[in-house]
């Protein structure tokens, strides 16, 4: 076990480290956070923040030395970091776990061979786009095996002539194409597995994109018991084989029969739990720190039905119709005081200086008795920003 006056360390500074390194300081640990590009979020409240790349040996050397355990928040982080440190402390989620998690192909062919439920897909070498629509049939959806992420480096292909366009898009990338799942929704069950090999996981979250990212998260999930215990049981078992200790989010569709199939893994804090930090009795940034060091992992029970609301650099734009609409102009402070005023909602923010559209700069939460109360106090809400 890890007690707390150590130092934990995190590889990546984004906003789910600085999280995790709020959770873990409230604990009575230390951190440091090693950013390629600094200052980022997580430097500004850890310990100690260190900039250096990732293929700089002697620099992760040095900071993991300083560390009773590594972990990260990031999963495009290359496997020879990870390497770099793993034979001199503690390291979790182990290496192996992010190569698998990090590049498409060899998560969807990790899922396969264990025998998870995924859309039927096929993979794409040199752009061959059409030799694996052949397999899949349309519609379908491309998407590059390494660095994406919030629908980047993807395509939704719905005729031949999107698959020749394709074809000539993604030539020379290593792809794999997915058959197109009509679901009625979208879940993620977050799975806390500890160094003890307990696990809990929290409760499903219901999850609504928009263009790609996550808006919404809505929790309880408005899904069956039976679709929920299944999805719980989907991401235990997910867990345990592939040996995570930390956290790992497992998002998944929902069709309308009530068949659930794993779409993608991320082995580390979702944005999808961050309803956690106001609406259940442990975040899940507190469970991965927990998780880590060995602690007993804490109550995952619901305080209160909870909607978790994304803000985007997109807020700062005269709001969102204006961005619908690609309106650009001066950006200016959302209307922050809508949020601070109603008792049952909480803000936070990341910290981040300059807002962008589509950069993810906080999110607030909402609590109602129900969710139907709570999912129309937060659009309300996110109206007024
Ligand atoms: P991903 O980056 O794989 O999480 O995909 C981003 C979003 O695109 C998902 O949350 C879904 O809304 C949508 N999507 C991805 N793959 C599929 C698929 N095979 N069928 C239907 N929708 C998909």
């Amino acid at each position: 076990m890890i007690l707390p006056g150590k130092t934990i360390g995190v590889l990546g500074g984004g906003q789910l480290g600085r999280m995790f390194a709020q959770a873990a300081q409230t604990m009575g640990y230390r951190v440091q956070v090693f950013e390629p590009a600094g200052p980022c979020p997580a430097g500004g409240v850890a310990n100690k923040e260190v900039n250096a790349s990732y293929e700089d040996v002697a620099a992760l050397t040095a900071f993991g030395r300083e560390c009773a355990v590594v972990t990260y928040e990031f999963e495009n982080i290359p496997s020879g970091a990870l390497e770099a440190i793993a034979p001199f402390v503690a390291l979790h989620p182990r290496a192996e776990v992010l190569h698998t998690t990090q590049n498409r192909q060899r998560e969807k062919a990790w899922l396969r061979a264990n025998g998870f439920p995924h859309a039927r897909y096929a993979e794409a070498l040199d752009g061959d786009i059409a030799a694996a629509v052949a397999e899949t049939g349309l519609p379908c959806v491309v998407k590059t095996a390494d660095f994406g992420y919030d629908g980047k480096g993807q395509m939704k292909l719905g005729t031949g002539e999107d698959v020749e366009r394709a074809g000539a898009i993604f030539r020379g990338r290593r792809c794999v194409v997915e058959r197109w799942v009509e679901f009625a929704l979208e879940i993620s069950v977050i799975v806390a597995r500890s160094t003890t090999g307990e696990t809990k996981t929290f409760p499903v979250a219901e999850n609504i994109h928009t263009r790609h990212i996550l808006d919404f998260s809505i929790v309880p999930a408005r899904v069956s018991a039976g679709v929920a215990a299944e999805a719980e049981r989907l991401a235990t078992a997910i867990a345990e084989k592939i040996g995570v200790v930390g956290l790992l989010a497992v998002e998944m569709f929902v069709t309308a029969a009530g068949e659930v199939i794993v779409n993608e893994l991320a082995p580390r804090p979702h944005n999808s739990g961050h309803w956690s930090l106001d609406g259940c009795e442990t975040s899940q940034f507190e469970q991965h720190v927990r998780a880590v060091c060995g602690l007993p992992l804490g109550s995952v029970a619901v305080r209160e039905p909870t909607v978790m609301v994304n803000i985007l650099g997109d807020a700062w734009f005269a709001g969102e119709g204006a961005a619908v609409a690609g309106v650009s102009g001066e950006p200016r402070e959302p209307n922050w005081a809508a949020v601070w005023r109603e008792p049952h909602a909480k803000l936070h923010l990341y910290g981040k200086a300059e807002p962008r559209r589509a950069r993810k700069m906080g999110h607030f939460t909402v609590r109602a008795a129900d969710v139907a109360t709570a999912l129309a106090q937060a659009r309300e809400l996110k109206a007024k920003l």
